[in-house]
């Protein structure tokens, strides 16, 4: 089943027919079929081809599962994390770390600007930190975050580095060898359907995970450790997520990484080539913008102008966040979505609504 709407946003992306089709394949018993643990073991080492060398795991749980089971394994009561932050994701963490009973304290910049190295340099040398916590991709925005800088600061000061690159991961890359654990998902830039959380952690990270007794059970990475080798899960797994995500993930190796993220650098070039000959601005300024998402600033008519672009071209965009709700339109081009031809249908039917409503 296809149907004629164009889903540009950033994230839920477009699902492919083939990562659809997986999913109609019968549903196993994970938790007595040994077949689905060898399945569940290939699919994480093909996983840590996308992510790096680290251990993958990949929980049943959307993106957000990711965030708070990140910080509930590793952040216990008076724990202090350093919350690094230019954008709603980068906030929220904060919020993780005190639910878990840690102390968040957050080093801000604008959302438009880059991350401010010298204040984090600062708070480093001030305190004593055991977890840092920060975003590569800020969705909201379309800023993409420089992280090999602040990497080398919290590596000179021994702190255990978290990152949500959820939006990220699979479209541009990644750090992942420099980063503890380093959070992603299915629905962003693998094409997948919402509902798989994939965590690439370090020895590190899992030695601190297992030092101390977490009270939590869904958001407990732990368990997760050996459960392929001990075939045995925490819970049932999401049995057609994971077909989903496999071959998700074939269509990406198959690909070739290096060119999928050309690919996402050629439909954001486009998208920002066509957005200027509009006479739009992008949201960003000073920060880099993200070869997966484009925020363009329409003062004041941004949620009009995704309606009519919804109801009279069947393209579906998302707006900005909170306050920016009105005044900014996000384009994501990725993944599947990060194609010229779709850029290109999705500017011509912005330029007509642009010009309707002069
Ligand atoms: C999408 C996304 C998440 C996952 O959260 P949603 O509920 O899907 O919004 C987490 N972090 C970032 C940066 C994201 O873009």
């Amino acid at each position: 089943m296809t149907d004629d709407r164009l889903r540009m946003t950033p994230g839920p992306t477009e699902v492919p027919v083939d990562v659809r089709e997986r999913m109609a394949e019968p549903t196993p018993n994970p938790d007595v079929e040994p077949e689905f643990f060898a399945f569940y073991r290939a699919l994480t080492e093909k996983l840590e081809a996308v992510y790096g060398d680290d251990d993958v795991v990949v929980l049943g749980g959307e993106g957000i599962l990711g965030l708070e089971a990140a910080v509930a394994s590793l952040v216990e009561s008076g724990d202090r994390v350093l919350c690094i932050s230019n954008g709603l994701y980068g906030e929220g963490f904060a919020d993780f770390v005190r639910m878990s009973g840690g102390d968040a304290v957050v080093c801000e910049s604008p959302w438009r600007e880059p991350l401010d190295l010298a204040a984090i340099e600062s708070h480093l040398e001030d305190g004593a930190y055991d977890v840092a916590t920060m975003v590569h991709c800020e969705t909201p925005t379309g800023v993409l975050n420089d992280l090999e800088p602040v990497l080398d600061l919290c590596d000179g000061h021994d702190v255990i580095t978290v990152v949500d690159a959820v939006s990220s991961l699979g479209g541009t890359p990644v750090p992942t060898d420099r980063i503890d654990v380093t959070l992603g998902a299915s629905q962003k830039c693998f094409s997948a359907p919402p509902g798989l959380t994939v965590c690439s952690i370090s020895d590190r990270a899992w030695e601190k995970i297992e030092s101390f007794e977490t009270e939590s059970l869904y958001t407990d990475l732990e368990p997760w450790r050996d459960a392929a080798a001990d075939e045995w899960f925490p819970y049932t797994h999401l049995s057609s997520n994971l077909y989903g995500l496999d071959a998700a993930t074939d269509l990406l190796l198959e690909e070739g990484l290096e060119r999928v993220f050309e690919r996402h650098e050629e439909a954001a070039t486009r998208c920002r080539e066509r957005a200027a000959d509009l006479g739009l601005s992008l949201y960003p300024d000073g920060a880099q913008s993200s070869p997966t998402v484009t925020a363009l600033e329409i003062p004041g008519r941004a949620v009009a102008v995704q309606q009519r672009l919804a109801d009279h071209h069947d393209i579906v965009l998302a707006t900005g966040l909170g306050d920016l709700a009105e005044d900014v339109l996000r384009v994501g081009h990725m993944g599947h979505n990060a194609r010229i031809d779709r850029v290109d249908r999705t500017m011509d039917a912005l330029a007509t609504v642009l010009e309707e409503d002069e």
